[in-house]
């Protein structure tokens, strides 16, 4: 086999999976995660199709299931939180739903004891060379591997490096949002609460912790890049979006700035020609992005992983051959998926752009 040593930026779910099966099949994997340890908060993940049976040959399915926020719907109210609709659990929460730090821990205990991980540490500079690519580290001894993967999420450095800006590669879908933990205020029990209003949207659910709720408020912008501001720019911009809005929202309002796990983010997407440069090969969202409205995010980042690291096996390591297999298998899949992404974003109200 040609191509044995595998660097990938990133622990997140593309980067644990994949570096689960190159492992598998002899790779020397190392993994550079930016972050100085596993996030125990955020936002619930859904898994649709052909991502069960990976999970599942990752050996990890009936653990995962153990997670199940098991939600029971979620109901659409009007402007006064008067009951208008009902939408099925699968709506929003997908076959089978869990909590996204729970999947990650789950992965990175699998992965652990096969992968080499560096923590707090981030690629600055690839330099593509005939047998490989020279890494250098913000931290780290500069070193070359045969491989370079960029697993490390909508705002992937490996793509900004290898590929070029973010502006290039990001679709904004006009909307962006917040998401905090609140007091469970509605009192829901395994159930969503909906309401879309003149371009802003309120979603609330509660599972495991019944004393608490996840909320998520999300408003249409013409400002993509308010994700990469200080917070207090990113709640006046929630405020505004919501001034004037009735049911709670002054009350979430107020909820989302004492919130200690508050983040931000755009709903984009990200548009490539190609995943692949040289020995620099991009999964997940970092290459794909299909928006957080199409519900496909961590599906499509099991399925791409797996796409590629089978490309690779098929191909005995050649990396030209193989990123021109994944991407060619791939590509349908994505197209589908961000179409999904463009209509859950108009759904919401917000302006396609
Ligand atoms: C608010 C929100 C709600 C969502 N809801 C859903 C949902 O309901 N269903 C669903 O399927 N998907 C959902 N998603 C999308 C889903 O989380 C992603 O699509 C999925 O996690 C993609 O996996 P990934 O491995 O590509 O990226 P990630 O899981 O984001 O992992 C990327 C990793 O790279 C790391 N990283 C970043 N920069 C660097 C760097 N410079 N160096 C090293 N490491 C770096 C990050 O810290 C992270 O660990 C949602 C996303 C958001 C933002």
């Amino acid at each position: 086999m040609t191509n044995t040593t595998v660097l990938i930026s990133g622990a997140g779910v593309a980067g644990a999976a994949l570096g689960h099966y190159l492992h598998r099949d002899g790779y020397d994997v190392t993994v550079v995660e930016r972050a100085p340890g596993l996030r125990g908060s955020g936002y619930a993940v859904d898994f649709r199709g052909a991502a069960f049976d990976v999970l599942d040959e990752l050996g990890i399915l009936d653990e995962i299931r153990g997670h199940d926020t098991a939600m029971r719907g979620t109901t659409v109210v009007d402007a006064d939180g008067a009951e208008i609709g009902q939408l099925p659990a699968e709506t929003f929460a997908g076959e089978l739903e869990v909590p996204k730090p729970q999947l990650t821990q789950i992965l990175h205990r699998l992965t652990e004891p096969e992968l080499t991980y560096i923590f707090d540490d981030s690629i600055t500079t690839l330099t593509q060379q005939d047998g490989g690519v020279a890494v250098e580290f913000e931290q780290g001894t500069p070193r070359t591997f045969d491989l370079v993967v960029g697993a490390d999420g909508l705002f992937s450095k490996t793509r900004r490096l290898a590929f070029g800006p973010h502006e290039e590669a990001l679709r904004h879908l006009g909307m962006s949002g917040a998401g905090f933990t609140a007091d469970n205020v509605l009192g829901l029990d395994h159930r969503g609460v909906l309401q879309t209003g003149d371009g802003t949207a309120i979603y609330a659910f509660s599972a495991a912790d019944a004393d608490k709720m996840s909320v998520s408020l999300s408003f249409a912008t013409d400002a993509p890049t308010l994700d990469r501001r200080p917070r207090a720019e990113q709640e006046q911009a929630l405020k505004e979006a919501f001034a004037g809005a009735g049911w709670i929202a002054p009350e979430l309002l107020k909820a989302m700035s004492a919130a200690d796990d508050f983040y931000f983010s755009s709903s984009s997407q990200v548009h490539l020609d190609t995943w692949s440069t040289g020995r620099v090969v991009l999964v997940g969202d970092a290459g794909y992005c299909a928006a957080p409205t199409a519900g496909m995010g961590t599906s499509q980042a099991l399925i791409g992983a797996r796409t590629l690291a089978r490309a690779l096996s098929a191909a005995d390591g050649d990396h030209a051959t193989a990123f021109t297999a994944y991407e060619a298998e791939l590509r349908p899949y994505v197209t589908e998926n961000q179409v999904k992404g463009q209509e859950g974003a108009a759904a919401f109200g917000s302006r396609d752009q």
